[in-house]
């Protein structure tokens, strides 16, 4: 799938240059244009990607300090600005454009669903999101952002393929440590979905199209990814059971967001040397993924790589229903009530000194 990627706020930027430079050292070239997008200038300048920088009237340059309602406002203040930079980088060619942040901050928090809403307005290929979750450490200004911001981003993008920042950080290592590691994770996976149904050398009937991709993610709201990968066999039949666990390890241990196994729709990717891959692997792993998911809507196909090692990819959409999904949101909610609870009370406070009336006290 030919995509164009834009990346908005520190996270946005920092993800969308991994997945560029992924994209660049595997030569797939599925990667045709990218930008980054922030009010931050000092978040801009490390990126080796092209960058725009927003809200300089408002913020001058220094970000909007976790104020996703601040972020919002200026990036729909300086939409015409990126929209565009925008021009003439999103060619007829590409086939998704896709809007990457970081939901628990201020400018990518705010400023995604904007610009997802914008490029709607003017594009006619499928406008999707990646939208990075805070972990579960992560304080509650960063959870009252990312609720909000998701509610708004899975209904202006076509779909949200979400990444909860726990997911595919090593153990020992702390999240902020970890940002490096997280975000070649999330490139390589990413990456690969994006990439497959684009190698076209050695195209048979089994290799995986890019409208496989755009058909999953059809029923639109929020979208996972799953990854695990194994030694292969040079024989394909003894790779039947390697391609059957790597598909459980994908759903079971390996997806974006843990505990998301019911889905609308699913597509199976399986990548790696094309006569290493078990046809009959792929077909049993394909019905095992109906039986978990409960989808009647299973896709699967191949990704012809060269490599040692076979991987399989499961892109989940429409996952609204899942555990983890529903247990950020209550904590989400429950953080926004305590904020606000603390406003009251603040508030309160602030009456109380001011009807204070000193005079006569001595
Ligand atoms: P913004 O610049 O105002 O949009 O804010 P950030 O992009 O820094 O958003 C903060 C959120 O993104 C927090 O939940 C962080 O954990 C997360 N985050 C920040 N940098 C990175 C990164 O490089 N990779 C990943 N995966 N998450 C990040």
């Amino acid at each position: 799938m030919k995509t164009v990627l834009i990346g908005v706020g520190q996270a946005g930027g920092k993800v969308t240059s991994s997945l560029v430079e992924f994209d660049h050292d595997m030569g797939f070239n599925s990667v045709r244009g990218a930008l980054a997008v922030n009010s931050a200038t000092a978040d801009l300048q490390s990126l080796p990607i092209d960058t725009v920088l927003v809200g300089q009237d408002r913020v001058k340059g220094h970000g909007v300090g976790g104020d996703n309602e601040l972020g919002a406002e200026v990036m729909q203040s300086d939409a015409g600005e990126v929209m565009a930079a925008l021009d003439g980088r999103i060619t007829a060619e590409a086939e998704a454009i896709v809007v990457v942040a970081g939901l628990g901050g201020g400018t990518g928090s705010g400023g995604a669903p904007v610009l997802a809403k914008e490029l709607k307005q003017v594009y006619d290929v499928p406008v999707y999101a990646i939208g990075i979750l805070p972990g579960r450490g992560e304080g509650a200004m960063y959870q009252v952002n990312a609720g909000r911001s998701l509610k708004t981003l899975a209904r202006e993008a076509d779909a949200t393929i979400l990444i909860d920042n726990d997911a595919w950080h090593s153990s020992g290592e702390s999240l902020e440590e970890g940002f490096e590691s997280i975000n070649k994770s999330i490139a390589r996976r990413v990456g690969l979905l994006f990439a497959s149904g684009e190698n076209v050398e050695g195209v048979g009937e089994s290799v995986v199209d890019s409208s496989e991709v755009i058909n999953t993610l059809r029923s639109g709201g929020i979208a996972a990814l799953g990854y695990a990968s194994a030694e292969a066999d040079d024989d394909p039949d003894t790779n039947v059971n390697v391609v059957t666990s790597i598909t459980r390890n994908a759903l079971f241990t390996g997806t974006s967001l843990p505990n998301a196994s019911t889905a609308d729709a699913a597509l199976l990717v399986v990548a790696g040397k094309p006569d290493r891959i078990s046809r009959k692997g792929v077909e049993r792993a394909r019905k095992w993924l109906e039986e978990e998911t409960g989808s009647m809507q299973v896709r699967g196909g191949d990704f012809p790589l060269e490599s040692e090692r076979l991987a399989s990819l499961v892109l989940l959409g429409g996952v609204e229903r899942s555990a983890r999904l529903k247990e950020f949101m209550e904590q989400a909610k429950a953080a926004r009530e305590e904020a606000q609870r603390q406003e009251a009370k603040r508030d309160d406070e602030e009456k109380l000194f001011q009807n204070d009336d000193l005079d006569g006290l001595i």
